[in-house]
């Protein structure tokens, strides 16, 4: 499932727990080499996200599973009180830290970004703490 940030809010009121992905990610990955997904629609991005990716968030030494011609890139959206209804968009420590630090609880999700063919998956939230 590619990621929107409006889509993550709701999920976000859910519950605090921690959640893997990587496991969808990698069913997604077969589904897609066999046929069965769309490569397409897994690569349908937000603009924001792959704005993002492109001018600051960080790299993840692993090459893209899609197109195996770019690094991937970590994005992490961080949901919680006074951050509005998208969330924010963080991708530095620091600022992670900051946040974690305020009275509420919040909830970050990392994303995987490929900037070049758009391919983008979660690989996990958890509640900052
Ligand atoms: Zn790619």
């Amino acid at each position: 499932m590619p990621f929107h940030p409006g889509i993550a809010s709701e999920d976000a009121e859910a519950g605090f727990g921690e959640v893997d992905y990587r496991l969808q990610r990698q069913r997604l990955l077969r589904d897609i080499a066999s046929g069965i997904a769309d490569r397409a629609e897994a690569c349908e991005i937000h603009p924001e996200l792959i704005r993002v990716a492109r001018k600051a968030a960080p790299r993840t030494g692993n090459s893209c599973p899609l197109c195996n011609e770019n690094e991937l890139r970590l994005v992490a959206y961080v949901f919680g009180p006074r951050l509005g209804p998208g969330g924010r968009c963080v991708i530095s420590d620091d600022e992670l830290q900051r946040i974690a630090r305020r009275q509420g609880d919040f909830v970050s999700y990392e994303v995987e970004v490929c900037a070049k063919c758009g391919w983008n998956h979660l690989l996990r939230r958890y509640p900052l703490s």
